[in-house]
């Protein structure tokens, strides 16, 4: 049995990869912060295709509730094998109108709660010499689109931190790696007027948006054993955007 704790599981690319690592064998810890009945919707699923795992409310912007859902997960499981560290806001504002306090929660999740998350998973992982970290980026992490500063300062700083750590995390057998998806169909893109969805798909080539269950697939793809070799990458999947 392998474990694995996904970040912000109760929707969307986390709830995505929650289902997929079930179905490929992993007990799932469910994270979330306020939304519980979705996080149990999810466990729910899981379960009813024969998967395990529990649901576990965090904020992982604060260290101290990161570090008591890593201690209880090792307590109930015995083992971390995989994070994913998916939750992540997005604060659109162009600079003149930013809001400092949209700047700090930003920051604070999407940069801080990632690297709580890392720190806390591989002094667990350490243990056993072997362990997987995928970090949730984003195309806009290298991609300029005009009021995405923060957002896009945030995902730039895990794509630095996801090769930072696997130089540090590799010689104890943890791999570390992210994936950078172009716009998925969830939430965050509902959010979008029409206008704002009809621009970008223009200059998407496939001319589509992406599936949360296809950024799953590349997580599940990056976790497994058969890919061993891969460290310290950032896999883009972006239905060509950033070309
Ligand atoms: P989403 O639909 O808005 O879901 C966000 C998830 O994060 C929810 O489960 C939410 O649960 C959880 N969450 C929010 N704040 C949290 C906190 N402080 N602690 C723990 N969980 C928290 O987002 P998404 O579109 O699936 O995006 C997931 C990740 O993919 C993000 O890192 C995002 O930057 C990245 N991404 C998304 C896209 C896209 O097009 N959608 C593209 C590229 C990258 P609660 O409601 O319980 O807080």
């Amino acid at each position: 049995m392998k474990v694995a704790i996904v970040t912000g599981a109760s929707r969307g690319i986390g709830r995505a990869c929650a289902v997929r690592l079930a179905k490929d064998g992993y007990t799932v810890v469910v994270n979330y912060s306020r939304s519980e009945e979705e996080a149990s919707k999810v466990l729910d699923e899981i379960k009813s295709a024969g998967g395990d795992g529990m649901t576990y409310k965090a904020d992982v912007s604060d260290l101290a509730q990161v570090k008591q859902m890593i201690r209880d997960t090792d307590r109930k499981y015995g083992q971390i094998d995989l994070l994913v560290n998916n939750a992540g806001i997005v604060r659109d504002a162009f600079l003149l109108a930013l809001n400092m306090d949209d700047l700090s929660s930003c920051m604070e999740l999407n940069v801080k709660g990632y690297f709580y998350c890392a720190q806390q998973a591989a002094l667990k992982m350490f243990r056993r010499r072997q362990g997987v970290i995928i970090n949730m980026s984003s195309v806009s992490g290298e991609l300029a689109l005009a009021g995405q500063s923060v957002y896009s300062a945030t995902k730039g700083a895990v794509n630095s931190l996801t090769r930072v750590l696997a130089k540090e995390l590799g010689s104890r057998g943890i791999r570390v790696n992210a994936v950078a998806p172009g716009f998925i169909e969830t939430e965050m893109i509902n959010a979008l007027s029409d206008e704002k969805k009809e621009e970008y798909l223009k200059d998407i080539p496939l001319h589509r948006f992406g599936k949360a269950e296809e950024v799953a697939a590349v997580v599940s793809m990056l976790a497994s054993d058969e890919f061993s070799y891969i460290t310290g990458q950032v896999i883009t999947m972006d239905g060509g955007i950033s070309l």
